[in-house]
């Protein structure tokens, strides 16, 4: 019988109160390795695609998941049985999750592709994924609502062709979660240490403060962000646990990239909930303001917007505060809607400054007799010297002043970036084209193990 390529992907099994739509996939690929061993091929990492960011009503990281598989298909109807029963079983329908499972076969179409941009610049209702599954005959199964349809949608639909990267999860057994996670943070340091060129985001350089742990109740133990599978497993290797671990997956991902922050736009273009990504001029001097966050009104041909660092320190805030009128900058981040007493404002997760505007202090004329700086002798009356005696009129010398800040980008510190925002240290390691070849081991059961492929 025929081989069929089947992209599945499944969000919404969590809710704010534990799961982990991750966990749930790291469960599936065990049982589908389990049950039919040599007969599924799997034909990418599971991908963990993370949707537009700044969607409130969504848990978390607003990520979903998918698999790409190839299997014949009488193993495919099988496999879809043991996939929703495990997807039932594990989702935190009870506490409000709208589990959602899809099946699509064959390749990816140009709609298809489409939507999975759209996902994560867009607000995208559950209507429009349902129509968009219907035309691509995709089969899609639902828990108790059908908010998980986008997500599972968006994530089938992205095959992860731009830049991307990795991530280990590693997973807590079931007795330990809920409780603190026991990772050793020197071990962690250490790492970091020898593995920062090929891992991002493990701690906070700011504060030493542990980032690859999660807070909360989820199953996650650590996820380690890097640019290889192997980078990922052998940094977690190094990483000492005081905790059983239960399994672990390689995920590939885009995370860390500015997926979202892909499409430059105008000012007048910006609405609520969405990323924005506007080449903008400084339009009044940044402020401090209450609890210690960065004001900042920006504007293009178009209109003007507010724009928040919302950091009391940190790289983003202080460069915000540096700004002058009339700077040019490329404003990142992601739409806030409208207060009572405010307009849409823009939450900033890094800025790149274009170009800085002069800036120029005016000083007294020298004396043209001796070369001493001149004072004021009144208004209207000119300048005097008080060495030589000299009076007379002259221009304000125009003193260009020396800026504190330099063309660049400046982003947000990494305790407070975003899954998805590209971290300092990931620029120039950008990649690019179809996914690269599986290494031999991309999961696992226990701790995981490194030895060089
Ligand atoms: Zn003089």
């Amino acid at each position: 019988m025929g081989k069929k390529i089947v992209h599945m992907g499944i969000d919404d099994t969590d809710s704010s109160k534990g799961g982990c739509t991750t966990y749930v996939l790291a469960l599936i690929v065990e049982k589908l390795f389990e049950k039919f061993p040599g007969q599924v091929r799997f034909l990418d990492y599971p991908n963990l695609v993370r949707l537009n960011p700044n969607i409130p009503w969504k848990t978390r990281g607003n990520g979903a998941v998918a698999l790409r598989i190839e299997t014949s298909s009488s193993i495919l109807e099988r496999a879809q049985n043991l996939i929703l029963e495990v997807v039932e079983k594990n989702s935190m329908v009870s506490e409000g999750a709208q589990p959602a499972v899809v099946f699509l076969e064959g390749s990816l179409t140009k709609e298809a592709l489409s939507f999975g941009k759209r996902v994560l610049f867009e607000v995208v209702g559950e209507h429009e994924a349902k129509d968009l599954a219907k035309r691509l005959k995709a089969r899609v199964y639902t828990l108790s609502g059908e908010k998980g349809v986008v997500g599972a949608m968006g994530a089938v639909c992205n095959p992860l062709t731009e830049d991307y990267t990795f991530e280990l999860l590693a997973y807590r057994t079931p007795e330990r979660r809920g409780t603190p996670r026991q990772v050793l943070p020197e071990s962690v340091l250490k790492m970091d240490e020898a593995m920062r060129d090929v891992t991002f985001n493990n701690i906070d350089p700011e504060t030493s403060r542990i980032l690859i742990t999660p807070r909360g109740p989820d199953p996650v133990l650590f996820g380690i962000r890097g640019e290889t599978p192997e980078a990922v497993l052998q940094a977690a290797c190094m990483v000492e646990v005081g905790e059983p671990i239960e399994r672990w997956v390689i995920f590939r991902t885009n995370q860390g990239t500015d997926a979202h922050l892909a499409v430059r736009k105008k000012v007048c273009q910006l609405t609520p909930h969405t990323p924005a990504r506007v080449l903008a001029e400084v339009r009044s001097e940044p402020k401090t303001i209450a609890g210690g966050h960065a004001w900042l009104l920006v504007g293009d041909e178009t209109g003007c917007i507010d724009c928040m660092g919302y950091e009391p320190s940190g790289d983003l805030r202080n460069a915000v505060l540096k700004l002058k009128k009339g700077d040019v900058i490329e404003v990142y981040g992601g739409v806030r809607p409208p207060t009572n007493d405010k307009p849409i404002t823009l939450n900033l997760e890094k800025i790149r400054v274009v170009k800085l505007a002069p800036y120029h202090s005016l000083r007294n004329p020298l004396c043209p007799i001796c070369g001493k700086r001149a004072k004021s002798a009144g208004r209207g009356r000119g300048y005097k010297c008080s060495r030589c005696g000299w009076r007379g009129y002259g221009e304000k010398e125009r003193i260009a002043v020396e800026r504190e800040l330099r063309p660049g980008f400046f982003v947000s510190s990494p305790r407070s970036q975003r899954h998805l925002t590209k971290p300092l240290c990931r620029y120039g390691k950008e990649k690019r084209g179809e996914p690269p070849r599986l290494v031999p081991k991309w999961w696992g059961l226990g701790k995981p193990t490194y030895s060089s492929w």
